[in-house]
């Protein structure tokens, strides 16, 4: 039990008591509290909902860096040469790496594809984040491969059923280029016969567009997963960045939830020219995500929210788009809604899933609006400590064996290294 004592929450002074993994009471006048509960004192701090990074490849974390100034295509390419040599012991070390670097930027839920899922997950488990994690489907249009991939995913299903806790198993459906549409369709039915969510990358870059039109019958990534009976609310589609009119309709339409990434997306000059209003207006649901780390090289919630809004202000010129509560909702309550978790918001019931913000800098210094000073001036070294779940996984910057996990990152790199 905790209770968060006299700390700011909506421009108000409140208390807040967290019993158990959720938010039991909110009240600006004193809460009675159970023998045992730990006090935390607010007064010089606020507490927001814990950000969600609804696209991650978290592991890459170890190659951040490594093939800079290419393009998506050549960067792929390249990356892939290395990814064929990471192994569940890489994955493992990278993914607590990524975890603790997520943590110190207020992170509380990430939403992952990448290899050797169970170990991303034991990671994340670990470090205390609820994490999402996908079983990726990516077959370079290989008969063989799309059938052992098919075999794998059965038998990883199978034993998720006997994990402890949720199980949060996804499926990853990579993108329209890497996949069969055998597979495609497969791995769909699979998921909504067993109520899981899907993971794809979708209308990436321009090259994708040209490439999917010519092979289907002149449709786009979007109007071809249409036609194939994938897209829906169970679909969590990363990028949706080369979108037409009529793609943008049936994004709303189906209910997709669409993950935008900006320092991803610009640093790879796939384009910036996100439609966040259609897609808002059409009925999608916008979500934010960082992508891997080896091409956006940062899994900062508050940086990617930032230069979001800066590139929606400039692309349209007009310094209204993107105001703050959507930006703060596309972080946080539209990737729990897109996970159908019960957290990103604070209130009474709902997950306690909680970052802690020192207000005990110049950042925080003018009477302005908290979101701004947080959003446009602070870094996330601002997060002073971060509850998952009702558990306390970092405090006051702390976050438990800190050294180890550095150290077995350090030595998992090695091997990249020699590659
Ligand atoms: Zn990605």
């Amino acid at each position: 039990m905790i209770l968060l004592q006299n700390i700011l929450l909506d421009d108000r002074r409140t208390n807040i008591f967290i019993e158990g993994e959720r938010i039991r009471r909110i009240s600006p006048s004193p809460i009675p509290v159970p023998p045992g509960t730990e006090i935390i004192d607010g007064s010089h701090q606020a507490v927001i909902p814990g950000f969600i990074n609804m696209h991650t490849h978290a592991a890459m974390i170890l190659l951040r860096g490594i093939h800079e100034d290419l393009c998506l295509y050549d960067w792929l390419e390249r990356i892939w040469k290395i990814e064929a040599k990471v192994d569940r012991e890489f994955i493992y070390h990278a993914t607590r790496a990524a975890c603790l670097e997520m943590l110190k930027g207020g992170t509380t839920t990430f939403n992952d594809q990448y290899w050797f899922a169970p170990e991303s997950r034991r990671a994340a488990l670990e470090m205390g984040l609820r994490p999402r994690i996908a079983f990726v489907f990516l077959d370079s249009h290989n008969a063989e491969m799309a059938a052992r991939q098919r075999k794998a995913f059965e038998a990883l299903y199978e034993r998720s059923k006997g994990w402890e806790g949720e199980p949060g198993l996804c499926v990853g459906i990579h993108s329209v280029y890497t996949v069969s549409e055998e597979n495609i369709l497969w791995a769909n039915r699979f998921a909504l016969e067993h109520g899981l969510k899907v993971h794809m990358h979708l209308a990436e870059t321009p090259l994708e567009d040209r490439d999917c039109r010519k092979a289907h019958d002149g449709l786009s990534p979007t109007a071809y997963f249409d036609r194939l009976g994938v897209l829906g609310p169970h679909v969590i589609a990363a990028h949706c960045l080369c979108l037409s009119d009529d793609d943008v309709e049936i994004l709303g339409k189906r209910g997709v939830h669409c993950v935008h990434n900006i320092n991803s997306n610009a640093k790879l000059s796939s384009g910036y020219h996100f439609r966040y209003n259609e897609l808002r207006d059409a009925g999608a649901n916008v979500c934010l995500g960082t992508d891997g780390a080896a091409s956006s090289n940062s899994l900062d919630l508050l940086e990617t929210m930032k230069t979001t809004a800066l590139f929606q202000k400039a692309w349209r010129n007009d310094p209204r788009e993107m105001p703050l509560g959507e930006l703060m909702d596309c972080a946080t309550v539209n990737g729990a809604r897109a996970l159908g978790l019960e957290s990103g918001v604070i209130r009474e019931g709902a997950l306690a899933d909680l970052s802690l913000v020192d207000l005990d800098n110049t950042y925080f210094l003018s009477p302005g609006s908290f979101l701004a000073n947080l959003i446009y001036a602070a870094h996330s070294d601002v997060i002073s400590s971060v509850i998952v779940g009702g558990r306390l996984v970092m405090r006051n910057r702390h976050v438990p064996h800190e050294e180890e996990i550095l150290e077995g990152a350090r030595n998992v790199i090695r091997e990249i290294e020699a590659l």
